[in-house]
């Protein structure tokens, strides 16, 4: 699915000095990496407040933290996402609302945020799922009229630009109140290991994450709240800092790609192809709202388990993400779901199937994949 040695083969030459100067230096926590990284992630971002922390998991806790959410508050988010993104929200004993997702963008469904919305909920966390924006205008707008906080969780967003009703853009993770973001090796900004960050324009909200990540310390000594232990170590700033030069054409080269396949699967009758390229060509000067951390599509009339099973026969990776709805996994389940609130993430689950997305993906291998998947489909109908 990823190609993590074919890239950082292409990078060596400044990825390993970057990596030898925390070696030298013996600056392995905390050090000038770590900060040099935050100020320019901040600057590609256009955000006041970067806060480098341990991985994208801890990044949605800390800032639920960080808003002094309190156990009871309620805290809507999508049925259809990773995990990570109602664990902490179950894990500071908050209360997950699972809501349906969009059928066209997999994306969380307003509609259905509203319908949710009761006078303790607190919070919305929209994913920008598979790295395409969810619709921020109105989920803002819903979270100002119902004084709501928003946490984007952008883990397979960075980079990608949300176009504004009146044309402007802004990157996802700028838009909420606050976001968190992964750098998971495989994410589209990956490091060698774990790692990830808060971003927020708010100073006050900014000052109370950076004592939260550090035990609750503001001051040396002096725990002020109850923290924890969250930190991008130097040699992950190092790789990251190397690598954030590239992420625009890391973020092209997989448009690129899903530009080729959406060219291979348009008009299928079987294959509805992901949203947010096609839409987004003419329209904007450059198309930067989808990053494609994910090439998905959406089968119909189709064996997805089958045409699974056929690819790895082949040795075409694959992926089903995600093939088990949260509101039906053990951890997450609760009485006051009904399933006929998630129609749509209900079928997804049956017809999702994700291809190989990377960096590294030349046209020889593009075409092996998706002719792979076009007999498959045109000699099981
Ligand atoms: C990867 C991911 C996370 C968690 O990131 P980690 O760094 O693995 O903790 C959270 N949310 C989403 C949507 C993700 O894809």
């Amino acid at each position: 699915m990823v190609d993590l040695q074919s890239q950082y083969a292409k990078i060596k030459d400044i990825v390993d000095p970057s990596i030898q100067d925390v070696m030298d230096n013996a600056t392995f926590i905390n050090g000038p990496k770590v900060h040099e990284f935050q100020k320019n992630l901040e600057n590609y971002l256009g955000v006041k407040h970067v806060i480098p922390c341990a991985n994208g998991t801890d990044a949605l806790q800390i800032a639920m933290m960080g808003l002094g959410l309190q156990p009871g508050d309620e805290v809507i988010t999508a049925d259809f996402t990773f995990a990570a993104t109602v664990e902490v929200i179950a894990l500071l004993q908050l209360t997950p609302v699972l809501v349906d997702v969009d059928p066209v963008t997999f994306n969380i469904d307003v509609a259905a945020i509203e319908k949710a919305i009761t006078p303790k909920t607190k919070a919305i966390v929209p994913v920008h799922l598979f790295g395409l924006p969810a619709e921020m205008d109105a989920i803002m707008a819903l979270a100002k009229a119902h004084n709501l906080y928003v946490i984007e969780d952008n883990a397979q967003a960075i980079g990608a630009s949300y176009t504004h009703k009146d044309g402007s853009k802004t990157k996802a993770g700028v838009i909420g109140d606050v976001a968190s973001t992964s750098f998971f090796p495989s994410k589209n900004l990956g490091c060698y290991g774990d790692g990830g960050a808060i971003f927020t324009n708010d100073d006050e909200l900014a000052h109370a994450i950076r004592g939260i990540v550090n035990h609750g310390m503001y001051e040396r000594y002096h725990h002020d709240v109850v923290g924890v232990n969250s930190r991008l170590d130097s040699i992950q700033a190092a790789v990251l800092d190397a690598k954030l030069p590239h992420l625009d054409a890391y973020n092209n080269a997989r448009r690129d790609t899903a530009r080729k396949y959406n060219e291979a699967f348009n008009n299928h009758p079987n294959i509805i192809i992901p949203s947010g390229l096609t839409e987004c060509e003419g329209i904007c000067d450059t198309c930067d709202c989808h990053v494609f951390h994910q090439y998905t599509l959406n089968l119909k009339g189709v064996d997805r388990d089958a045409l699974v099973v056929h690819l790895q026969s082949k040795n075409i990776p694959c992926g089903v993400y995600y093939p088990i709805p949260l509101h039906r996994q053990k951890a997450y389940m609760d009485d006051r779901y009904n399933e006929s609130d998630f129609p749509v993430t209900n079928a997804l689950i049956k017809s999702v199937i994700s291809l190989p997305m990377h960096t590294e993906l030349d046209d020889e291998q593009i075409e092996c994949i998706t002719s792979t998947v076009l007999s498959f489909i045109d000699s099981n109908k």
